[in-house]
């Protein structure tokens, strides 16, 4: 149990987490709830979560930005693909730009938050990595933005033999800033994301850099710059043609998507002859472009003006699709035989999942187990009050749904102050029929699914990933449902200092 001081603050809205999404959810709390105090607790010393902490070479977005900026702050920089500065410095402005910087409390990661209907209010334990003090606030409303995954450890399979190694190892979430890659050979473990970021990237300075992948992933080049945008931009004021290619955007993501559940096999052979036009000829796309499953099953990796494809054509940087057999003193050795040298390997091999940061809940003096809760609208947990969090769409950016937990979020505030109410808990659907919350069949995935909440099989614990329809149902939708049941909190509430 954790001791809890005398002076406590209270806040209505305490957020979690001052990365994209919690610097949303702050600006649109303050431009829609105005009354409303409010507060961000940030374990780390800076704003920008993922934007902040990856600082790979080339880092950049793999979806556009005029769909993974906030709906409200036009992007107005000319690549559409945009490298982890820009984004970071953008999230940085829509703070400064809403006032919202001054709410942030650094270096206060929440441990715990326990919900109590007696007094309809969340006590939440933060420790300060600073001071090494505990603080505990209250707070009605408790908004979690806390991304998705562990921060100070990536995930790294298990290397045989790596102990013999004498080059440089390195995980892309701790990229070291001594590290000079300029002539040196390169093998990148891994095939996702990060890695067709990484090779380009450091094939521009190294001598040879080799993605060593055990099976391929579909990778699409696109266009950095969007022409639509760039024509627009000329014509037209930020704020008009912003919405105009966000919607573009949208609806293409929304296309392709459709077009890969309905028709796999069409987009398999447009990927494959996408790849094949920017290879060199005769390349064997089969063994290093096309994967086993169908897309979407996974994450597509997009690929700014086919750079992977351009740094393989020229030679700088290979693909290689093997499994290790061991690391030797001087590189790997893999399973065929081949022997790869390097001087540095990355181990692009992603990420850990964990929820909240790992923070615990509990409600009423009981432990909150996520994977026996069932997400309302993608948003909020079954049995657990006054609580949303905010998870991205895995098919399209993830300030898309972010945007409109965050207005669903404001909805329903206003909503239990109009009707006298003071506590939103949403209930669980009466069926068994129940899956995993995230859909994808990625390893990082797979390897946490366990503990996660549940969808059900329809509407409003149904997923859809799909931005129109989900802005039908959160932005214009009903909040009274089955799924939802308001009330009052069962004694009087304890005054508590208010902070603004
Ligand atoms: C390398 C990389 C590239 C990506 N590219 C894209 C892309 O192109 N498009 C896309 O849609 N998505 C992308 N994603 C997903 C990406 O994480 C989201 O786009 C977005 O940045 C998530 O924002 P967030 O604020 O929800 O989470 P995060 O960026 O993870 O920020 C969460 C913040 O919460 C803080 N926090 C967490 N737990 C606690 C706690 N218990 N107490 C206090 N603070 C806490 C963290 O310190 C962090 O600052 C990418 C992810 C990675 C890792």
């Amino acid at each position: 149990m954790l001791t809890v001081p005398m002076a406590i603050d209270h806040v209505d809205v305490l957020i979690v987490g001052a990365g994209l999404s919690g610097i949303g959810a702050a600006v649109h709390l303050r431009r829609n709830c105005p009354d409303k105090t409010y507060a961000v607790l940030e374990a780390r010393g800076a704003i920008g979560g993922t934007w902040d902490l990856f600082r790979y070479p080339g880092i950049r977005s793999d979806s556009d930005m005029y769909t993974l900026g906030y709906s409200f702050k036009p992007w107005t920089a000319a690549k559409a693909i945009a490298d982890g500065d820009s984004i970071r410095d953008y999230v940085n402005d829509t703070a400064r730009e809403y006032g919202v910087d001054e709410h942030i409390r650094f270096h206060h990661k929440v441990v715990r938050a326990e919900w109590d209907s007696g007094t309809a209010r969340w006590t939440v334990h933060a420790h300060r990595a600073d001071t090494a003090e505990d603080v505990v606030l209250t707070c009605d409303f408790l908004f979690t933005c806390s991304g998705y995954y562990r921060y100070d450890e990536g995930y790294t399979p298990q290397l045989p033999g790596v102990e013999r190694y004498t080059g440089r190892l390195v995980h892309p979430q701790h990229w070291p800033a001594d590290l000079d890659h300029t002539g040196k050979r390169v093998v990148v473990i891994g095939s996702g994301a990060t890695a067709v970021t990484l090779v380009p990237a450091m094939a521009r300075q190294a001598a040879h850099v080799t993605m060593l992948q055990r099976s391929p992933t579909y990778v699409i080049s696109l266009p950095s710059r969007d022409p639509l945008a760039d024509a627009l931009r000329r014509r037209l004021p930020a704020k008009a043609a912003y919405p105009i290619v966000r919607w573009k955007n949208v609806l293409l993501g929304v296309a392709n998507f459709q077009l890969s559940r309905r028709a796999p096999g069409v987009v398999k052979a447009l990927l494959r002859r996408a790849a094949k036009g920017k290879l060199p000829v005769g390349y064997d796309v089969d063994r290093h472009f096309s994967p086993r499953y169908d897309p979407w099953d996974q994450r597509l990796c997009v690929v700014p003006d086919g750079d992977l494809f351009a740094a393989v054509k020229s030679g700088r940087a290979a693909v290689v699709t093997d499994t290790i057999d061991t690391f030797t003193e001087h590189g790997l050795r893999l399973a065929s035989g081949e022997e790869l040298p390097a001087d540095v390997v990355v181990t692009a091999t992603g990420l850990n999942l964990l929820a909240f940061g790992g923070m615990t809940l509990s409600v009423d003096g009981a432990d909150v187990d996520l994977a026996d809760t069932v997400a309302y609208k993608g948003m909020m947990l079954s049995g657990v009050p006054n609580f949303a969090m905010t998870i991205g769409y895995t098919n399209a950016s993830w300030t898309l749904k972010a945007d409109l937990v965050a207005t669903y979020v404001c909805r329903l505030l206003r909503h239990l102050d109009a009707t006298g109410q003071q506590i939103v808990t949403p209930l669980a659907p009466d069926t068994a029929d129940l899956e995993p919350i995230i859909d994808l069949k990625s390893g990082y995935v797979l390897r946490a699914v366990d503990q996660l909440p549940k969808q059900g099989p329809a509407a409003p614990w149904r997923l859809h990933q799909n931005y129109p329809r989900d802005v039908l149902l959160m932005r214009h939708g009903r909040l009274t449902d089955e799924g939802v049941r308001f009330s009052r909190a069962t004694a009087p509430t304890t005054p508590a200092t208010p902070v603004a």
